[in-house]
């Protein structure tokens, strides 16, 4: 049976194992995340980068950690919130409206990003304490910022690639992005080779509208010199439900249920990553009190 993969990610081992290559595929995810967030195309670039390269990151560790990204800069957007396991992803942007480009049309995801901040990556494996890291922006291009990100805080030498694309009428129309990683015995004459061919290559989302798998992608980065290692699936996806926000309205406690009860009568809620709407009605209110009440009394 052929699966067919809209949003993928290929890894393959190169230059005989001393260099590790991820591209991905995300055109489709971000064009989700643009519907659901009605992203204006800066906006959009800066949330799809970072999706794109959540869903890499997710899928570069073996024991499915959970990761909360936050993109913390001084532009307009506001913080970027990027949750991502084992290549499913969802995200969303404090201000959506946001299109700033260059005098040349190119969109400027710099100062719409802000080029003070930090980066912030909280991996929560449920076993284990979660692990948390920060490290400032350096140019608020997000690609570059997590190029820093993985030198400082992963010790990993690495080149970051992502990109988003659009269409005249201000809509996703091609996606993804690379994450080259060197490992430990990488041969100095390769690391220049990779850094003179990165700098030459025209933009990941350029090849991506030209149709590159992102096989295609890796050939073109490493002239052919690796060999192919698996290959999965990306989404985006929200995994909510009334019944987690349900635990959410537990945990503010007898009082503020109360509260609202009494001034409300309801309480409707809405999901940050895929805008559902959930709502609470007088008698759901009144057995969250009841049920909190009956375990006061177990106390
Ligand atoms: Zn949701």
């Amino acid at each position: 049976m052929v699966i067919s993969m809209n949003n993928y990610l290929q890894k393959a081992y190169c230059f005989d194992g001393t260099v590790r290559i991820y591209a991905a595929i995300t055109t489709e995810i971000c064009q989700k995340a643009q519907n659901i967030h009605h992203l204006w195309p800066t906006s959009c670039a800066a949330l799809g980068r970072c999706l794109t390269i959540a869903a890499i990151m997710s899928s570069t560790y073996k024991s499915q950690e959970h990761l909360t990204i936050k993109v913390c800069g001084d532009g307009p957007i506001g913080q970027i919130t990027i949750e991502a396991t084992d290549g499913i992803v969802r995200g969303f942007v404090h201000n959506p409206g946001v299109y700033l480009s260059y005098n040349n049309g190119k969109l400027n995801v710099a100062d719409a990003v802000g080029r003070n901040g930090y980066i912030e990556v909280i991996k929560d494996l449920s076993m284990r304490q979660p692990f948390s890291s920060t490290v400032e922006l350096i140019s608020g291009e997000i690609a570059e910022d997590f190029t820093y990100y993985f030198a400082k805080s992963e010790q990993i030498p690495s080149a970051v690639g992502l990109g988003v694309l659009f269409d005249t009428e201000s809509k996703v129309k091609a996606a993804g992005g690379f994450l080259v990683q060197i490992m430990p015995g990488c041969k100095e004459e390769t690391i220049t080779k990779l850094e003179n061919k990165l700098a030459k290559m025209p933009s990941c989302s350029s090849l991506i509208e030209k149709g590159y798998s992102a096989l295609e992608i890796i050939n073109e980065i490493t002239d052919g010199d690796y060999e192919i290692l698996e290959k999965k699936e990306l989404k985006y996806e929200c995994p909510c439900s009334k019944e987690r926000f349900r635990r959410g309205l537990v945990s503010l406690g007898k009082e503020e249920i109360k509260e609202i009860l009494s001034v409300d009568k309801k309480a409707s809620i809405q999901c940050n990553f895929c805008k559902k709407n959930y709502e609470f009605n007088e008698q759901d209110l009144q057995n969250i009190i009841d049920e909190l009440t009956s375990k006061e009394r177990n106390i």
